[in-house]
This record gives C-alpha cells, structure tokens and sequence, in this order.
C-alpha cells in the first residue's frame, strides 16, 4: 500500500522520470561501448574481492610464506584462465599465438588494494606511513634505518644490518603470505600508443623524432600501422581503448619488438605516468618469488644453495628458480599512479656494468628496465662487461642479448672497476639522458618516468630512485621506508638518515614529494648525458669501487646541479654481505685511496676532518700513492664550483661539523695562565680572548697549531718547538683526552714514553716531561672544546 503511495501523483512522475533516465542511460552506455578501463575495473574489482576471499582463505591453511616447489593452486590457476579468456574476449583477439607478445599493463589500484600488496617491512615499522593522511605524517620515533647500505666504510667489510636503536632485527623480512593473481590486462602486440589528444594525426615531426630505430631483426611490420590496433592514452589511463582490430593474421611480436612501437605524444601536453608492465608470457601465479614473495629454499636443496652462495653472495640457487619477468609489488605512493608527466620527456640509456654478475639477476635486471620502461623513452641498454670471468658471461650471454635488439653489450678488456666502466658506457650511449644501474636490480612500474621528469625540468637535477630491498636470503621484494635521504657521516660513509618528523610537518612535505639529498647511494641515478659531461664524468683515477658517489655528489652540489630520491620511481636492490668479485689490489686501500682523491679534490680545510677520521695513515705520501690530481683540481677551478664549507651550510647544515677537535685559548691549570705564541716563542700571559696570538686550535689531525705554526716536540731534548705545520709528519700530533687516566693532558704522539706537555712553574715557557696524571701543570682547558 505504502509503494503505491509512491506512484500516485507526482511520485508518478519522478519514478518515471528516473526509470526513463536508467533506461537512456544503459542504451547510451551500449551505443559508445563500454571503455576498456571500465571493463578492466570491474574486472579488478572482482579480483580483488575474489583475491581477498581467497588470501583469508589460503591464511588460514598456511600463514607460511609460499614453499618452493609449489603446490599447484586449482582454483587460482582457474582464475587466471578465466581472466585471460575474459580479457581476450575485452579485445576481441584470435587466441593464436596468445602466450607470445603481450603486453602486461599494470592496472591502476585502488590505495586500499595497494596497501594490500604491500609486504610489511623490515625497514619500515611503520608503514602507516604511505596511509595516513599526508598532511599529519607520522614517523617512528623507534626509526628503523638501514645502515650499511651499498657503501660501507673503507676497510670495513659491508655488512647489512638493520638495526632498530642500534639492536640487530636480524637479515629476514617479515614473512606473509601473499596472492596475487595477475592482475593484468594484454594488449595485442603491433600496438600503437597514441595520444588521446593528438591521436593519428598527431603523426607529426616532433613524434617522428621520437621513433625508435629499427630493430634488427624481422619486426619490421611493426611500423606499418595498417593492421593495427590503436590504444589510445588519454590524461586518465594508459589503455583506454578501443578501436577494433582485423583479425590478426601475422604471429604475434615478442615482447622487445613492441619496445620499438611508436609512441605518438603531442608536444607540450602531459599524460598520466605509464604503469607498463610486459612480460614473456602469462605469469605463473605459482613460480616461486611470484609478485615478489619471498621464497624458500626445499629443505633437500639446503646444501645446494649454501654451496652456491658465494657466486653472488645471495641466494643464488633460489634466484635461479624465480621468473626473470617477475611481477612485483607496485610500492609507489598512492598519488604516483595519478601524476601527470610530460609528453616530451628525454630517451635514456640504462648502463648496466658488471663484474661476474650472477646470470639470473643479470637477466631479470634487464628484463625489468625492458619490461617496465615506455618503450619510446628507452634508447637502449648498455651492458658493460668489467672484464668477468665467468664462462656464462660469455657467447651464452651474446647469444641471449642477441635476442633484444635494444641491448648491446660493451666488454673491457681489462678489469677497471666499476668507476670506468660506467665511464665507457656513457661513451657509447646515445640517450639524452644516462641511466646508471646496478646489475642485480629489479625496477618496478613506473620507474623510469618520474626520473627523466626530473631530468627534463631541469638538466642539473640528478635523479635517483628509491632503492627498494630485494632480499638476498628469500628474494622477497621489500619496500622501504618513506622520506629517506641519502647522507655522509665522517669519515665519508655513506647512510640514509629519516627527514625529522617536525620538518615534514612544518613544509607540509608529501610522500611523493622529490627529496633533496646531500649524497646519492651510487648505484642507481638517471642524469643528463651533457651535463655529466660538462662536469667530467667521474674521475678515471677512481679504482674498482667506493667513493665514487661522493664524488660524484659533492661535484653535483657544488659545481650548480642538485641531488633528488623521487619517491615515484622504486627499484630493488639486493644488498650483498660482501663483494662477490675480488679487487685486483687490495680492497682496503682501493677504496681509501678512492677517498682520498675525493677528500683532497673536494673537501678544501674539510680533508682535515676526514683524515682526522681515522685515516691518518693517508696523509704519509711514503706508504700510498693516491695518483695526480692535477686534472681534477683544474676542473674544480674551470667549473668554478663552490666551497665545501658551502655545501655543507647550504645543503647539509645537519652535519655539524667543528672545524677542529678544540679550539680557543689554552688555559693551564698550573700556572692559571693561557698560552701565547710571539714571535715563535711560547710563554704564558692571562687570559684574553681578544688576543690572537693566545688563539690556538687542536686540528682534527692532533697538531696544536697557531696559524700555520705547529707545536713541535722534541723528545729527545724534552722541550718543545714552534714549526711550520707538516700535516704529514707524525710527530706534529699530540693526544689529548678529555676523559681517560691522563684526562686534559697533551701526550707527544711521537714519543715511545708517554711524554706530556707540562707548563714551567715560572709560567715562562712549556717543557716535555713525563706524564703524571694529578700535576695540574700538565693540565691543559680549551675555550672550545668539541670532540
Ligand atoms: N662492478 C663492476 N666492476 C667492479 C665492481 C663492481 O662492474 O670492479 C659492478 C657490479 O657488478 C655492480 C655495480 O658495479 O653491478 C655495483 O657494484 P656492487 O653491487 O658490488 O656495489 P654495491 O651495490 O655493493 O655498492
Ligand atoms: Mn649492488
């Protein structure tokens, strides 16, 4: 009775109204046929719910993360078939040849669905992070960092650890269990990108120019467009579709030859950041470290993959088992996947250098730039062969490459290390821009366009990608925490610190946001093939490995570029435990000797502190050769670059710095009188800060110096001289302590007896004496006193 009310009068009407409307609206929506996203985000949305069941499902049956071998999963396999058919049908493809050339396009998901994907974090306790609103983020005050990273001291055997105030969480990742069904859509290959905007007919030169160069081998059809199907992109999605295709008559490309489709990009305008994601074939849901998971090894291949460990210093043998086309958690930050990106960003050149890389991480660090990169915007892959000497890393690997027209492969003939071997490759690149990346990497979606966007608005901006953790026990893709910048601690050692929770309020700074970074990690940046030139590269003096980032970052900084992590762009990295190749001399002094060059090109009055670090031993010319530096203090000069003491208020002012171990005037507390230098002689006089010749300073090398005037001792005579420092001299150094036995007292480091600078009781002059730790005359108080 009550619903018939509802139809009388003018209920009539708008139930009418509104029934018409439905009606229209359902005609309309068949006549402009329903969009491909449309389609694919019902279809997402019932896999995701489909996912959901199945995950709670699976939880409950084994909360361990996937064994290796895996049981084949009958419902999920199912799931895929009928995903597959379903998006076939989407496409109206022939299913011939299906499994050859597809193109995987990673859908958009919603910011629920990714949190979802993501494994928790052993670098990120806190992964809230990515969720909470981003004007109130919130930071862990129990920081978790990971420390060690790719560059560990010199001398100093890398070792990962993660440490949450400063206790070991030990070396695996949280384990969970994780399906995901691929969750892609295939889009026929002899595909054309075209703008939405500009569409066929924005054929134009400008988009000619962008055309890749024909690969050579028999996918030549692939740049006549009459066969094709147009996929156009539009501002909002990337496979918007849909204008039918013939039936297909030629078999389907492999997936390098779409690299070589063309891209039709209007000038000027901006699309919506390419999540592409191809692979070799439909992926097995199964295959172990699928979507990233971790791994593990059969209880009997126990023996088999230790054996095999030091080949790469990971797990190899499980390595080996996992897909090199992998697919794996997108950890981007919900707003990356909506960011619009220029039309006409530059091409790259990625640089792969490598010293016998294990083969599998070598391919799926290739196949995930080849994968997962807009085919228009990579010019080519450059592998550099450090002269490995691996069989494998031979004709088998010519053989494979040969496959991939994109990829060439340059090889040393001698063993440079990687400093000149990424130097020979931006020799021969032909990109706009350099890509340098390590060789057992893994990039994710969307990575390569945030950088060159980067690059692109700017050609001194340097940009790195947030460095993900592919662990090196289970090979389970980790993302790590967010607003993390690359820094140096003394003596040049590389870290990531956290930007203060306070500092991210106050500039109100978002997840996405580039973050500005005193130094870059090193292994993996995108940089203008110009501008790296005009700032000469890396310095070919540089041996096999270490402090080549630091160069390379106070160059950037100080000489006008700047250093940028984009949170956009993420790609894994596994972090080894230690070299896997040896260095032709000694690894200790390689990469102190490395340092040094960098210290004494860059650091100005700085190398003091570095040296002061524990690397004394450098400063003696006797027992290492750090090269001529002739060509690199040219190049500082012809740059004009700024100071060091620049850079670091101006770019890293949280390093402080002192610019000495103490300084000020130098009480003693004998005589209660300070020490005074005139006329190269030392006396006492009270104490007056105004005075010059009263202002001493202990250097970050021990020597007690006035201006350029060191106290000298003399142990065998036990007095004490006034000479012209000599950095380099040994017996120019006197210890001072502040908190042992001999507290506040000047030992002469020279000296096999403990011999203390002791003030003369006639306040006249200074002596060396035999240490006594109560004598108040060899007590020494500087005004400053910083160590
Ligand atoms: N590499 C090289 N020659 C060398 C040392 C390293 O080509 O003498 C390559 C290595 O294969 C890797 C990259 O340079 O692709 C960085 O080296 P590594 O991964 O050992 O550095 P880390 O990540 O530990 O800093
Ligand atoms: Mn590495």
């Amino acid at each position: 009775m009550k619903f018939r009310r509802y139809l009388r009068g003018s209920g009539r009407v708008l139930a009418f109204v509104f029934i018409a409307s439905v009606v229209w609206l359902l005609f309309d929506m068949a006549a402009l046929r329903l969009s491909i996203s449309d389609v694919n985000g019902q279809l997402l949305k019932e896999l995701v719910i489909k996912e959901r069941e199945l995950a709670k499902r699976e939880k409950i049956k084994d909360t361990n993360i996937r064994k290796y071998p895996v049981h084949r999963d009958v419902e999920a396999e199912t799931r895929l078939n009928l995903l597959e058919k379903t998006v076939v049908e989407v496409y109206r493809q022939e299913k011939s040849g299906r499994n050859r050339g597809e193109v995987n396009v990673q859908p958009k998901l919603d910011t629920k669905t990714q949190q979802t994907m993501k494994k928790p974090n052993r670098n990120e306790p806190n992964h809230d992070v990515n969720t909470k609103p981003e004007s109130t983020p919130e930071v862990n005050d129990k920081k978790v960092v990971l420390v060690g990273t790719t560059k560990p001291p010199a001398g100093k055997k890398e070792n990962i650890v993660i440490v949450s105030h400063g206790e070991k969480l030990g070396t695996n990742a949280t384990k969970v269990h994780q399906i995901q069904p691929d969750l892609s859509t295939k889009i026929p290959q002899n595909t054309h990108f075209v703008n939405n905007s500009s569409h066929l007919a924005g054929l134009d030169s400008q988009s000619k120019q962008h055309k890749q160069e024909k690969p050579t081998n028999d996918v030549q059809e692939l740049d006549q467009p009459k066969d094709n199907t147009v996929i156009k992109v539009d501002d909002k999605h990337l496979n918007i579709a849909v204008k039918p295709s013939h039936p297909r008559t030629t078999p389907l490309a492999h997936p390098d030859e779409l690299l070589n489709s063309t891209f039709v990009r209007k000038s000027g305008g901006l699309h919506k950041v390419m999540s592409l994601d191809m692979t070799l074939k439909p992926r097995d849901a199964h295959a172990p470290g699928q979507f990233g998971q971790a791994a593990e090894v059969p209880p009997d291949m126990l023996e088999e993959s230790r054996r095999r460990w030091p080949e790469g210093h990971f797990n190899v043998f499980l390595s080996e088992q996992i897909p090199v086309d992998r697919a794996i958690p997108d950890t981007r930050p919900p707003a990356c996947g909506e960011k619009l990106i220029p039309d006409n960003l530059p091409t790259t050149s990625v640089i792969f250098c490598f010293v016998d890389e294990v083969w599998s991480t070598l391919l799926r660090s290739v196949h995930s730039v080849l994968n997962r990169s807009p085919p228009h915007l990579l010019k080519e892959i450059l592998l550099v062969d450090d002269c490995s000497t691996k069989d494998f890393l031979k004709d088998k690997l010519d053989a494979y490459m040969s496959q991939l027209p994109k990829v060439r492969i340059i090889r040393l003939k001698e063993r440079h290390g990687l400093i000149r071997a990424r130097l020979a490759g931006a020799a021969e690149a032909k990109g706009d821009v350099l890509t340098f990346l390590d060789s057992h990497i893994e990039c994710n979606v969307g990575w390569l366009e945030p950088l060159l966007e980067r690059v692109y608005l700017d050609r001194r901006k340097v940009a790195c990608p947030v460095i993900e953790v592919i662990n090196d026990n289970d090979m389970s893709y980790t993302m790590v925490d967010n607003f993390q910048r690359g820094i140096f601690k003394w003596p040049l050692v590389f870290g990531w610190s956290t930007i203060p929770r306070d500092y991210i309020k106050k500039h109100n700074v978002k997840v996405a946001d580039p973050i500005r970074c005193p130094v870059m990690a090193g292994g993996l940046f995108s940089i203008d093939k110009k501008y790296f030139y005009e700032l000469g590269g890396y310095d070919p003096g540089l041996d096999v490995w270490g402090g080549e980032n630091m160069e390379l970052s106070f160059k950037i900084w100080m000489c006008g570029g700047e250093i940028e992590i984009i949170p956009c762009s993420r790609v894994g990295h596994i972090f080894r435990g230690e070299n896997p190749y040896g260095f032709p001399k000694d690894r200790q002094k390689t990469v102190e000797r490395n340092l040094a060059r960098v210290a004494e090109v860059w650091l100005d009055d700085y190398k003091e502190v570095f040296y002061g670090h524990g690397y004394l031993h450098l400063l003696d010319k006797k027992s290492i050769d750090i090269g001529n530096l002739t060509e690199q203090i040219h190049l500082r000069q012809k740059l004009q670059c700024k100071s060091f003491k620049w850079y670091l208020e101006s770019v890293y002012p949280e390093l402080d710095t002192p610019p000495a171990k103490a300084e000020g005037l130098v009480f003693n507390k004998g005589v209660r009188k300070c020490l005074v230098l005139e006329k190269d002689s030392l006396a006492f006089e009270t104490c007056d800060l105004s005075k010059q010749s009263q202002l001493f300073s202990y250097s970050w090398l021990r020597t007690l110096r006035h201006n350029a005037s060191c106290l000298s001792p003399n142990v065998t005579e036990r007095r004490v001289a006034v000479e012209t420092c000599d950095n380099t001299k040994r017996d120019h150094r006197w210890l001072y302590q502040t908190s042992k036995v001999l507290a506040e007292h000047l030992i002469a480091e020279g000296s096999p007896r403990n011999l203390c600078l002791e003030a003369g009781s006639k306040s006249d002059a200074v002596y060396l004496r035999s240490c006594e730790a109560s004598s108040p005359f060899q007590k020494w108080h500087f005004t400053h006193n910083y160590a």
